[in-house]
C-alpha cells in the first residue's frame, strides 16, 4: 500500500512560499550553499523540509525538535484528525544562552492541535527525551505511554513538578503494541546506554513508520536484554514506508563496543590499586553504574554514592529492579572518612565538568564532604558532550594539580557510546529496508552522513528526507 503514496518531493515543497522563507533563514545557521551542487563530491547538499506529507493520504510527519541538534526530540505523527506525539525531550543551553537553564521545543502546535492527541510515546528515559514532559503537560493533558523504567523516571519527573496526579501513565512491555485510534504503535526491545530503551512500529492506514529512537547494537548487553532482531526483521517484510533512525555516530565507521567491555577495564584499573577510586558517569547510565559497583564489591571496597541525581537515579533503578548491589557494599558519604583509601570508591556526578556538579567542586576544593588528595585515583567514564570539552578538560587539570591520577576516555576504554555507529545503522537499513528514509536525532553533518549510509544501501537519494524542526508561525 505504500506504493500508491508518493511523498511530495523537495522541489514541490519548495514552490510553496513558508519554505521558500525558512530555508533561506536556515541558511544562516547551518550554512548551506544557495546553488544545487552539480560536482560529483560524495557528500550532497539537500534541501530541508519542516513537513512529511503522503500525497493523497493525510498522514504527516513534523519534527518540533531533534533535528540539526542533539536533544529535545520530540515528533509529531498526524493522521487525519489524530495525533501521536514519540518522546518530548529538552536541550542544554549553548554559551550564547546567557541566563538560560534549559531548551524545550516550541510546542505551540501540539496546543494549537490539542483535540486531536491521543498519546505521548516514550522511547526512553534520557533528558533529551523526557526532560520537555513537564512543559509539555502544562499546556496540553496527554496520556504517557512508556516501559517500566522510562515510566519510573518519568515519575520521579512529575512529583517534583506536581503533575503526577494529573498525569495518566501507561506501563507498556516491549513487544506489546498500543492501540491509539486510526494509528498503532508497537514497543520494540533495542538497546542504548539506559535500561529498556524501545524502538516504535507506528502502524498507520498508508503503511509502517519504524522509529528507532536511540540504539546501538549490543550482542552481550549486562542485562542480557538484546534488541530483539527478530521481530525487527520481520516487521521489514512488511513493506515499511519510513525509517527513521538514530545518526548521533554516523560518520564514525565501524561499530560501538559493548557495554559489558568496560567491565574488564574497570577490573584492571580496580585489581591492584592502592588508592581511593573515585568513579565520575551519567547518573543515567545503570549498567555502568552497575558495573562499577561490581568492580568495587569484588575487589573489597565499600561504595559511596555522591551528586543528588546520582543518589535518585540508584534509588530508582534499585527500587525497579533494574540494579542488584550486594548487601553492606553501599555507605553513607558522611561515614567516607572511618574506611582506609585502597577500600573505598566514590560514584559521582559531574562527568561533564558541569559547573555545579560534585566532581568539579571536588576539583575546586570546595566540596563540602570529598577532599580529594594525591592517593586518589579518579577515573572520568564519559567523553564529553560537544561544548562540553573546555569544562571537563579544567576539571582534569584541576586534580591533577592536587596529585590526584586521571584516568580519562582518551588514556583508557572506560567509555562507550550508547549509540551504534555505520554498521549498525546499516544493519537496521538492511533488517528494516524502508521505501523511504529519515535519518534523525543529528546534527547536520550527522544527517547527511547516515543519508549517505543509506544511499550506499540502495536507497535512492530523493526518497531520503532531510528534515529540520517546525517553527511556529
Ligand atoms: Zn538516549
Ligand atoms: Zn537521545
Amino acid at each position: 500500500m505504500a506504493d500508491t503514496n508518493e511523498i511530495l518531493n523537495n522541489n514541490s515543497l519548495k514552490k510553496t512560499k513558508k519554505t521558500r522563507k525558512t530555508t533561506k533563514e536556515l541558511t544562516n545557521i547551518v550554512d548551506i550553499p544557495k546553488k544545487k551542487s552539480t560536482s560529483r563530491k560524495p557528500r550532497k547538499n539537500r534541501k530541508l523540509t519542516e513537513e512529511v506529507r503522503f500525497k493523497k493520504s493525510p498522514l504527516k510527519i513534523i519534527p518540533l525538535g531533534g533535528l540539526l541538534e542533539i536533544g529535545k526530540n520530540i515528533t509529531v505523527f498526524e493522521y487525519e484528525d489524530e495525533i501521536i506525539i514519540v518522546d518530548c525531550g529538552l536541550a542544554f543551553p549553548t554559551e550564547d544562552m546567557l541566563g538560560v537553564d534549559l531548551v524545550v521545543a516550541d510546542m505551540s502546535y501540539l496546543e494549537k492541535n490539542k483535540n486531536k492527541i491521543k498519546g505521548l510515546f516514550v522511547t526512553h528515559g534520557h533528558e533529551d527525551h523526557i526532560g520537555g514532559i513537564p512543559y509539555l503537560l502544562r499546556q496540553v493533558n496527554v496520556p504517557i505511554y512508556g516501559t517500566k523504567f522510562t515510566l519510573g523516571l518519568i515519575r520521579n519527573k512529575l512529583e517534583e513538578h506536581r503533575l503526577l496526579k494529573s498525569t495518566t501513565l501507561y506501563e507498556v512491555e516491549q513487544g506489546t503494541t498500543i492501540d491509539a485510534g486510526k494509528m498503532k504503535v508497537e514497543f520494540i526491545r533495542t538497546s542504548h546506554s539506559i535500561p529498556d530503551a524501545v524502538s516504535f512500529a507506528i502502524y498507520t492506514p498508508v503503511g509502517i513508520v519504524v522509529h528507532t529512537g536511540d540504539f546501538k547494537i549490543d550482542y552481550t548487553p549486562i542485562d542480557g536484554q538484546r534488541i530483539d532482531f527478530g521481530r525487527l526483521a520481520e516487521i521489514g517484510r512488511k513493506n515499511v514506508l519510513l525509517l527513521m533512525s538514530d545518526s548521533t555516530n554516523a560518520e564514525r565507521k565501524g561499530f560501538t563496543k559493548s557495554e559489558s567491555t568496560i567491565g574488564e577495564v574497570f577490573d584492571e584499573l580496580f585489581v591492584h590499586c592502592k588508592k581511593r577510586i573515585i568513579v565520575a558517569t551519567f547518573a543515567s547510565n545503570v549498567h555502568r553504574v552497575q558495573q562499577i559497583i561490581d568492580a568495587s564489591y569484588e575487589n573489597g571496597r565499600k561504595v559511596a554514592i555522591c551528586g543528588k541525581s546520582m543518589v535518585k537515579m540508584i534509588e530508582t533503578a534499585c527500587e525497579l529492579g533494574y540494579m542488584n548491589i550486594p548487601k553492606n557494599t553501599l555507605i553513607d558519604i558522611d561515614l567516607i572518612n572511618k574506611y582506609a583509601d585502597e577500600k573505598l570508591t566514590i560514584i559521582t556526578t559531574g562527568s561533564q565538568g558541569e559547573p555545579m556538579s560534585a566532581l568539579t567542586r571536588m576539583a575546586a576544593g570546595d566540596h563540602k564532604k570529598v577532599e580529594i588528595t594525591p592517593n586518589d585515583l579518579v577515573i572520568i567514564s564519559a567523553n564529553p558532550i560537544p561544548g562540553n570539552e573546555k569544562f571537563v578538560t579544567k576539571v582534569i587539570d584541576d586534580l591533577m594539580q592536587i596529585g590526584a591520577e586521571v584516568v580519562y576516555s582518551s588514556l583508557a576504554d572506560i567509555h562507550v557510546s550508547g549509540h551504534g555507529c555505520q554498521e549498525e545503522q546499516k544493519l537496521m537499513l538492511s533488517l528494516i529496508k524502508p521505501k523511504y528514509f529519515m535519518p534523525v536525532h543529528g546534527e547536520y553533518r550527522q544527517l547527511i552522513a547516515h543519508a549517505e549510509t543509506a544511499e550506499k544501501l540502495g536507497i535512492p537519494h530523493e526518497n531520503i528526507f532531510i528534515m529540520k524542526n517546525r517553527k511556529s508561525t
